[in-house]
């Protein structure tokens, strides 16, 4: 089997009735890039930029983060490169920054709401973006988006960083896309009044399942409500791709789903345009896809709506035969 795979690596990912999709690669560091070109990966669909800034006393400089953004572009040969900016808190801390001890972190001072509030931080990480734009094709995307208003002020901050920059000289893409995690649950209600002000949208399951459900993402006691499948998950991933595909906009998927066997056909009926996963889940996906239709992947789509269980669900893609070996 891992031979057949093999096969795959410069293969596109295309359905047998000609529908193609984008399988990106999750990276946390510039290391792992080895893993993403070794697996055929199309793009980097989720770049997390937090370990930038984790394991060490002090902040990252612009210039230490301006070789890390720029060393993925370059190797990445103008293939789209979603750069995530700093999701910093909930379970990943950073001491030197001395945040406020909160009783629920998840809840809390956290990734966009820290950055628009500690501006000097955030503007040094967006300034050794757009200089490493240059290099690639990159995509800069915002985590944890909760109102619009945030997404309008992020904006503004580096529109401003961008003109400083150029006024200086200095070369920044004029092609550079904007896109937001959606993972939180009124982002993903209310989609359409995000997806007329981003280039993207790109669906964190991770937390939107933990925010959806109430159900935190690392408690064992309550991991049986941590259901993917949950008509309640199934619907607002759907609400989500059809905002963006309604303002001509893409979808993708960067949480741990996008890469799930089970999940792959659903995610292919709902018309997701990009799955983002570990790089050793790309060719696996690729060979299921290659093996699957669109119109059949709708259709069971259309039968998933009208079941009541994440149990229901995830049964009838394997009794329906979508599950590929
Ligand atoms: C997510 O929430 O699905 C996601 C991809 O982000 P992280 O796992 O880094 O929170
Ligand atoms: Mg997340």
């Amino acid at each position: 089997q891992k031979e057949e795979w093999a096969k795959l690596i410069n293969e596109t990912s295309v359905t047998k009735d000609d529908h193609h999709v984008e399988l990106a690669a999750n990276i946390g560091t510039p290391q792992d890039m080895e893993g993403v070109l070794a697996n055929g990966a199309e793009g980097i669909g989720l770049y997390r930029t937090e370990f930038l800034y984790m394991g060490r006393d002090e902040l990252p400089t612009e210039e230490e983060q301006f070789e890390a953004y720029k060393s993925v572009l370059e190797k990445m040969d103008n293939k789209r490169v979603v750069i995530r900016t700093l999701d910093i808190g909930g379970d990943k801390e950073l001491p030197y920054l001395d945040l406020p001890k909160e009783m629920n972190p998840f809840l809390g001072f956290r990734a966009i709401r820290l950055c628009l509030e500690k501006t000097d931080m955030f503007k040094t990480q967006l300034r050794a973006l757009l200089r490493a734009s240059a290099y690639g094709k990159l995509s800069i995307m915002f985590p944890m988006v909760a109102a619009i208003e945030e997404v309008r002020q992020a904006k503004a901050i580096l529109q401003e960083v961008k003109e400083e920059l150029t006024a200086g000289g200095t070369e920044v893409s004029d092609a550079i896309e904007i896109g937001i995690m959606v993972e939180i649950p009124s982002t993903a209600a209310a989609a359409e009044i995000f997806a007329k002000e981003v280039d993207f949208f790109s669906i964190g399951t991770n937390d939107l399942i933990q925010y959806t459900m109430a159900a935190d993402r690392m408690s064992e006691k309550v991991a049986h409500l941590y259901q993917p499948y949950h008509p309640a998950i199934l619907r607002l991933v759907k609400n989500v791709i059809d905002a963006a595909h309604k303002e001509g906009k893409w979808a993708g998927m960067c949480g741990e789903m996008a890469g799930e066997p089970t999940a792959v056909p659903l995610l292919l009926g709902l018309g997701l345009d990009e799955f983002s996963m570990s790089a050793t889940s790309v060719l696996p996906a690729r060979s299921q896809i290659r093996q699957l239709s669109k119109k059949e992947a709708e259709s069971l789509v259309e039968e998933a709506m009208t079941l009541s269980t994440s149990a229901e669900i995830a049964e009838l893609v394997q009794k329906r035969g979508f599950i590929t070996e």
